[in-house]
């Protein structure tokens, strides 16, 4: 197999902008063991949570969203409690979507799918900081499969 084009890693840090958990209306997936992660971790048993914070799509399950001036912002994206920030209201039981950010499959693909993911979301933390090397990447890319 031909060598990752990343191979010598990637740079990343999240900047905490939020850009990631809006935009145009979509779907943030998880799974039930998700699902049973997230529930434990906000208190609520299983069902409450799916009534509360999910909707069943064809796929399966995803977390709601809000529509703010920002676009479609996941239920748990909080704007509020840190300044100047939009932070995870679940951040330790996110999902894998979420977890493993910006490194799916379709953003790695290439350096050009690369960059456009970086400025289209845009994702000001792709391209930036600390240096993921490419055993790290290889994890996250293949957690969603
Ligand atoms: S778009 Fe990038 S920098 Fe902004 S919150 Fe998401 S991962 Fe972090």
């Amino acid at each position: 197999m031909a060598e990752e084009w990343y191979v010598d890693g990637l740079r990343f840090q999240c900047t905490q902008c939020g850009n990631c958990c809006t935009g145009p209306e979509g779907a943030v997936w998880f799974t039930e063991e998700e699902g049973r992660r997230m529930a434990e971790f906000l208190g609520l048993d299983e069902a409450t949570f799916l009534r509360r914070h999910a909707r069943r799509l064809t796929s399966g399950w995803s977390l709601k969203e809000r529509k703010t001036v920002h676009g479609f912002d996941c239920v748990f994206l909080d704007r509020d409690s840190v300044p100047g920030k939009a932070v995870c209201g679940l951040y330790d039981a996110r999902p894998t979507q979420c977890r493993t950010w910006p490194f799916w499959k379709e953003n790695i693909e290439s350096p050009e799918a690369w960059e456009a993911s970086r400025r289209d979301t845009p994702c000001p933390g792709m391209g930036k900081g600390a240096l993921v090397p490419v055993e790290a990447i290889r994890i996250q890319r293949d957690a969603l499969s």
